[in-house]
């Protein structure tokens, strides 16, 4: 059997595949009218999409939900695992922070010559 090589890109695209079908056959909102999940500016605080949260936050696949969004696009519109637009935009600056401050810390602990060497005999 030949071996495949799987690039990042590849990687991303199936576990992007393997949401979308995750979501879309079990989501709370699947078969649904979905159009509460997709509120215009003027409805964002209406009592439609506050029904909308209200089911996402029951629903089994909301996780996967959420990461499908954030992996999708920056600007995914509606509701998605439960948060609009807005709070997806900052969960992903968030993370984008974390990343940022996470591959600083293993630049620095790289140059100290390996795994957390600070304070240890070299
Ligand atoms: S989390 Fe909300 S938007 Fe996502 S599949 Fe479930 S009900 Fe639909």
């Amino acid at each position: 059997m030949p071996m495949v090589a799987a690039t990042a890109a590849s990687v991303q695209k199936q576990r992007r595949s393997a949401l979308a079908a995750l979501v879309y056959t079990h989501g709370e909102c699947a078969g649904e009218s979905t159009e509460i999940w997709y509120p215009t500016k003027d409805a964002s605080a209406s009592f439609e999409t506050a029904v909308a949260i209200a089911v996402c936050l029951t629903c089994p696949v909301r996780e996967a939900c959420l990461e499908l969004a954030l992996r999708i696009d920056a600007g995914q519109h509606g509701i998605w695992g439960g948060l609009d637009e807005r709070e997806r935009r900052t969960l992903r600056k968030a993370h984008k922070t974390r990343l940022a401050q996470a591959r600083r810390l293993d630049d620095a602990d790289a140059r100290r010559g390996g795994p957390h060497r600070q304070g240890r005999a070299a």
